[in-house]
């Protein structure tokens, strides 16, 4: 019957964007709930109920069907429907349906129709709890004692309207209060998933973070790039070519030696460039929050924007491996070129992992080393100059290089479960309390602490949340709700995410720039 009613209104006023959200929902409200079902007499439980509620919300969800398109329009989560329809869930309005139905049942319920309910236990233990709820946090109502009843007879049939409105004001408020909690939740599966997304997973195109050496999985790429440094002195090649405050590589002029360690730390291709210049005339070797990395920035500090000084260098070379990738890759060629008896395609794979297994390596350079081993086979082979393996011999390896896989890479190492996967956000709210937050970022992984980066966090986002329509809004364009976190969260998670330990300032609506600035001024005062 609500179907009915939305369709035969559908396409000219529920879904005309013309007309605002608000108004098109307090229509829909009064075409659709008061085409009723006898709402009151339905008991919110069981599967009949659970398909009457997820249909309403289903309606509801026809009014965003213009504003949302796509996966997005489809994987809108219940609770994000009623927020952005500012419409409480459907057992809001049945538990009013149910507190009027008692309320016109004191004026004119004969006898029989009591002695009926009174037989419905559901119902009767349903509308107490209903009363139970009315009652909460006041003490203007009698208590659920038996002989409480005639003072609630009296009061809901000689103060109806007076009832009627307490219990619209108690909805809102409940409503307001599911808004926040939801719009909560929907931040916290958010982080969960961001938080996923970086967990080592076996799959060809996403690197499992695996140090091979040590047999050893780690949960992000920077936990493994510090393990690299710290266990087997592997720099991070940006840190090779670190040095002064200009990039010779894009001509830019950072003003700061840690600007500019940052800039070749998230510029693979300028690191690459000056890889094939001359070493810099003054390295900055100091790590990322190391204490002489914290000085530098101290001293350096400026609020000078990067600018172009000389022209940037031409960018046609090739990318150059770091030098334990050539050691592996040169490791790997001798091995292969060694005659065997057995050429099979797992004696080939063995062979590689044992080889490489010796070398600090990112899967992904286990990848190039393989590339170029297969560009190598194929040019011995089709030059005619094959001294090393039978043909046969030769396509196996080629089979063999083609096909080793991150599964081949990480066999016999332990990864760790991987967390749970929750699809949505009704699943994920069931288990949200037992989480365990602490093994999701895997805190084994990484111990570089990074004191130095702080985010600052303004006050406006408080009142914000206070609108969770308007923050469900503008963050439902992407399905993951990332954006219904205020922007300084987001960015301390991924740095929580990359191994540092952000400190989260409340912000005073001044710049985080100027604050960092007076407290420089006045340490060097
Ligand atoms: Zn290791
Ligand atoms: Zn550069
Ligand atoms: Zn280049
Ligand atoms: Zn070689």
């Amino acid at each position: 019957m609500a179907k009915s009613a939305f369709d035969s209104g559908k396409s000219l006023i529920y879904t005309n964007e013309s007309i605002p959200l608000l108004l098109r929902t307090n229509l829909f409200h009064m075409a659709v709930t008061s085409t009723g079902f006898n709402l009151g007499l339905w008991v919110p439980a069981g599967r009949a109920w659970d398909l009457l509620e997820g249909g309403f919300t289903k309606i509801l969800k026809g009014l965003l069907s213009k504003r949302f398109k796509g996966e997005t329009y489809y994987k809108l989560p219940a609770p994000a429907i009623h927020i952005l329809t500012e419409t409480p869930p459907l057992a809001s309005f049945a538990r009013k349906a149910r507190l009027s139905l008692l309320t016109a049942m004191c004026w004119t319920a004969p006898d029989l129709l009591w002695a009926a309910l009174q037989m419905d236990d559901d119902w009767n233990a349903t509308i107490r709890a209903d009363l139970e709820w009315l009652r909460s946090g006041s003490d203007q109502w009698p208590d659920l004692q038996q002989a409480s009843w005639p003072r609630w007879h009296h009061l809901l049939k000689e103060s109806a309207g007076w009832v009627k409105r307490k219990v619209a004001t108690k909805i809102t408020k409940e409503f307001g209060h599911f808004g926040r909690e939801q719009l909560t939740l929907l931040a916290l599966w958010s982080l969960y998933k961001r938080a996923c997304e970086r967990w080592p997973v076996l799959s060809e195109d996403v690197a499992p973070w695996v140090c091979r050496i040590c047999c050893r999985a780690v949960k992000t790429k920077a936990a493994l790039g510090a393990h690299f440094f710290k266990t087997h002195g592997r720099l991070a090649a940006y840190r090779r070519v670190t040095g002064g405050t200009v990039c010779r590589a894009c001509g830019r002029n950072y003003w700061s030696r840690t600007r500019l360690a940052i800039h070749l730390r998230d510029s693979p291709s300028c690191t690459s460039v000056l890889h094939t210049l001359e070493a810099t005339s003054d390295p900055f070797t100091c790590g990322l929050g190391s204490k002489g990395w914290r000085m530098a920035a101290e001293r350096d500090f400026t609020l000078a924007i990067p600018e172009q000084q000389v022209a940037a260098l031409d960018h046609n070379c090739e990318r150059r491996w770091p030098e334990e990738v050539k050691r592996a890759y040169c490791a790997a060629c001798d091995c292969l070129t060694e005659r065997r008896v057995d050429e099979s395609v797992p004696v080939f794979k063995r062979t590689l992992l044992e080889v490489l297994a010796d070398f600090p390596l990112y899967y992904v350079e286990v990848r190039e080393i393989l590339d170029e081993i297969e560009a190598d086979v194929r040019l011995v082979v089709d030059s005619g100059s094959n001294d090393y393996w039978t043909p046969e011999g030769a396509a196996q390896l080629l089979e063999a290089v083609r096909t080793f896989s991150a599964e081949d890479w990480t066999s016999g190492v332990e990864l760790g479960d991987t967390p749970p996967k929750f699809a949505t956000l009704k699943a994920f709210t069931t288990m949200v309390r037992d989480l365990n937050w602490a093994s999701l970022l895997g805190c084994s992984g990484t111990h570089v602490t990074l004191r130095d980066a702080s985010v600052l966090l303004d006050d406006d986002w408080e009142a914000a949340w206070d609108r969770p329509s308007e923050v469900v809004g503008n963050a439902a364009v992407r399905c993951d709700f990332w954006g219904v976190l205020p922007g300084a969260l987001q960015k301390a998670w991924d740095l929580i995410l990359d191994g540092h330990k952000p400190t989260v300032q409340q912000g005073l609506g001044s710049g985080f720039l100027l604050q960092q600035r007076r407290q420089h001024q006045r340490r060097q005062d």
